[in-house]
């Protein structure tokens, strides 16, 4: 339904209260610039979502009498955080005073308020209705922490799970893992060999801001990784098992563990999806966890050009074209093979980076683009990455559109799909 005009601009009191401009009509941005946005892209904000107030910063908005773009002056920006499932077209546009704050990792997609409700310019990229926040029962995810610490007392991993990531960090995963159910978390890697700007499991003592959650202590063995892996394939509807998590570095430098991990749980089941997330950079050790069984990867990625990979991922001993090729060896081994591809409106969706991604897909033969929002301070990155001008921009909703049309086998998605989708009718309704 799309709206007769555009929404108000919101704006809180710095107290955590806020209140629409009705003097004022909402914006987006991309890039540092400020646009107005199509009526037809906003959305009522989806169930799940977050409003925050920005310290330091100025909404941005078109003066409802004059059509002119001018702050607002009556308090704070505000921007939406949006639920999984869901990407953003246009980030919050504010200016920012010299002495506000860095915001934390979360996204800062455009809000406004019309008619009773807050609104966001977004686009449902998923049905698959696993992270929907409706969906969690917390009586029945404290019964499904309390029986795996019961029936899993020395694993250490299991107590990781349930303990941290789950009651502490409330990650959505490590609850669909205590509710028995879909993709299960398995963190290994307390290491990584990259320094990505926005990581979320470490940030240097310098910097101003907190990594969401810590990063993993210790490296989990074999028999702790199998032994709650095997019975989650064997029981949950639509299993997957997942290396790479937010809480640890990076996966592929357990790869031996992993490797055996693998080995082990297919001598007992063949049941489900094994899937890593990664930043892809050792191509060889993908191949050896192909050998051994892996059946999917998602490789996250800011951009499909190597200038602006390099700038945020800062890799150490590997390079953009390593997480290239760790693409085409699981498709080579007949796997499935998506990219984490973190989205900013006016980087993402320059002609610049929609011709890179073309060449991506097709040297990869790309089975799947998630299309994420980059949960990170829009001029925080922009200014550690070195971009003052981003270049001719095409709008996100149109990027995904004419990849969509050249691709038409390429899935579009935000989760890791089960092997009954891979498998299965990938379009058939997963509202499971
Ligand atoms: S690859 Fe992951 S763990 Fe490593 S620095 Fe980047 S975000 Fe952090």
């Amino acid at each position: 339904m799309s709206l007769s005009s555009s929404p108000y601009i919101l704006y809180s009191d710095g107290k955590g209260n806020i209140f629409e401009d009705t003097s004022l009509y909402a914006v987006g941005r991309a890039g540092w610039d400020a646009f107005p946005v199509e009526a037809e892209d906003w959305i009522p904000l989806p169930d799940g979502g977050n409003l925050y107030e920005l310290p330091g910063r100025q909404g941005i908005g078109i003066d409802v009498v004059t059509g002119e773009m001018r702050l607002c002056e009556k308090g704070w920006a505000v921007a939406a955080f949006i639920p999984p499932a869901h990407t953003g077209l246009f980030l919050a546009a504010y200016e920012t005073a010299p002495d506000a704050p860095t915001l934390p990792l979360f996204c800062y997609t455009a809000a406004g308020w019309h008619d009773g409700n807050f609104y966001v310019p977004a686009v449902r990229i998923e049905n698959d209705i696993r992270q929907e926040c409706a969906g969690y029962d917390q009586d029945k995810i404290e019964a499904g922490t309390g029986f795996l610490l019961k029936n899993y007392p020395n694993n250490r991993l299991v107590k990781h799970l349930m303990e941290n990531c789950c009651m502490t960090y409330t990650c959505p995963a490590a609850r669909n893992f205590a509710m028995g159910r879909w993709e299960c978390p398995v963190p290994s890697s307390p290491a990584c060999n990259a320094n990505c700007i926005g990581c979320i499991s470490f940030q240097p003592e310098e910097e101003t801001i907190v990594s969401t959650q810590d990063r993993l202590t210790f490296k989990p063995t074999v028999e702790e990784i199998v032994e709650f892996t095997v019975p989650h394939l064997l029981n949950a509807p639509y299993p997957i098992i997942s290396f790479g998590q937010g809480c640890e570095g990076e996966p592929l430098l357990m790869w031996e563990t992993i490797r055996d991990s693998i080995i082990e749980i297919r001598k007992h089941t063949g049941a489900g999806s094994i899937n890593i997330n990664t930043n892809g950079s050792k191509p060889d050790a993908v191949k050896a966890l192909c050998e051994a069984g892996l059946n999917s990867i998602r490789v996250s990625t800011n951009s499909a050009r190597k200038e602006i990979y390099t700038r945020y991922y800062r890799p150490n001993n590997y390079q953009f074209e390593d997480i290239i090729e760790s693409l085409k060896v699981v498709r080579s081994y007949g796997g499935w093979a998506s990219i984490n591809y973190f989205v900013f409106p006016g980087m993402t969706d320059t002609v610049e980076e929609y011709e890179a991604l073309r060449k991506l897909i097709i040297d990869t033969d790309l089975s799947m683009i998630q299309w994420r929002n980059f949960n990170i301070d829009p001029d925080w990155y922009l200014g550690q990455i070195g971009v003052t001008e981003t270049g001719e921009m095409l709008g996100v909703k149109q990027l995904q559109e004419l990849i969509r049309e050249e691709f038409p086998n390429l899935k579009f998605g935000y989760f890791n799909p089960p092997m009954e989708r891979i498998k299965g009718n990938y379009e058939a309704d997963f509202a499971h």
